[in-house]
């Protein structure tokens, strides 16, 4: 079936979850934070990525009430921090209650911390009782997968890394297809460090009917301003990918028109070969964490 912004994917504890959602790392709590939150409600998106590392959930929770659209409708994941693990059910509590809600779509375990399986314990118990719908990990490697399935009896239902081309994880996606693991895309557009790479802006130009006017050379960037209609930024190419490549895509933006831009990449389709380019840019890249090493 064709991607929509509204299509989901199955989880392997039944639950959905949306397949494009706003990040809002680095999104001050209030006023920036609350009308992000209100642009991505506007343009469709129904999912939120936050953490309490991140200290706005107050902010999310107060614009997802403000914007009138059932609680049921709109799916909020929050994180454990790593400072937190010594009472995660406390820390659950604590999100839940900056959020203003009853019950959490999916918590995870931010960080592959040494604490990580007692805490996954825990998170079990949480998911039990109904406070988190769906439990998952973040920044786990296979090792760490590997390790949690053999001493564990819960697998995740997500696992939410950094990917993007210049970071293709393919054996860690290939291991979480495997193994029913959702993976969920962090800073999807390299955190905005290769939105102008000469190589990505040439495949968006095949999405612009090489109409490309003048500008866009030189700032290497096609955004609204420098392009055709109907074409296709280098920060939509990255998401699309992202897509095709089965994964959940959270891209932050703290703007409004950048917001909608995000969320307008269910029109195109990236060609086989286009994403086997794309595969080729792989360099390792980590704009965030690099838990490889984590114990
Ligand atoms: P990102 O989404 O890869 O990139 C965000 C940057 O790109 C911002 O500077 C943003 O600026 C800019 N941008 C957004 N849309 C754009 C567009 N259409 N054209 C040009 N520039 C654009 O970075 P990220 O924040 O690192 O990652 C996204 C989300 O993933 C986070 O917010 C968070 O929810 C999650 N995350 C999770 C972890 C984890 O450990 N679990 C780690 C990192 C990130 P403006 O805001 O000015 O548009």
């Amino acid at each position: 079936m064709e991607l929509n912004i509204a299509s989901t994917i199955e989880l392997n504890d039944g639950h959905a979850i949306p397949r494009l959602g706003l990040g809002v790392w680095r999104m001050a709590a209030g006023a920036h934070c609350e009308s992000a939150v209100r642009a991505a409600l506007d343009a469709g998106y129904r999912h939120i990525d936050t953490a309490a590392f991140y200290g706005n959930e107050a902010s999310v929770g107060k614009a997802i009430r403000a914007s009138g659209i059932a609680r049921e409708q709109i799916y909020v994941t929050t994180k454990l921090w790593n400072n937190a693990h010594g009472d995660p059910a406390q820390a659950l509590e604590g999100s839940l209650g900056k959020l203003k809600m009853d019950y959490v779509d999916l918590y995870l375990i931010h960080y592959p911390v040494p604490e990580r399986l007692r805490s996954w314990r825990v998170l079990e118990g949480l998911r039990a009782s109904g406070k988190a719908r769906s439990i998952g990990v973040s920044n786990f490697t296979i090792r760490h997968l590997v390790e949690l399935r053999a001493k564990t009896d819960t697998v995740p239902a997500v696992n939410q890394v950094e990917l993007h081309p210049y970071l293709y994880q393919k054996e860690l996606l290939e291991y979480c297809r495997a193994n029913h693991i959702v993976i969920a895309a962090y800073s999807p557009l390299t955190h905005g460090e290769k939105l102008a790479d000469p190589k990505l802006v040439a495949i968006a130009r095949k999405h612009s009917n090489g109409a490309v006017p003048p500008g866009a050379a030189s700032s290497g960037v096609l955004n609204k301003s420098n392009r055709s209609a109907g074409a296709k930024s280098t920060a939509q190419i990255l998401i699309r990918w992202a897509l095709q490549h089965d994964a959940v895509v959270l891209p932050k933006s703290a703007n409004r028109q950048r917001i909608f831009e995000n969320a307008n990449v269910f029109d195109f389709a990236i060609s086989a070969d286009d994403m086997r380019a794309l595969d080729g840019f792989n360099e390792n890249l980590r704009t965030c964490w690099d838990p490889t090493n984590a114990p």
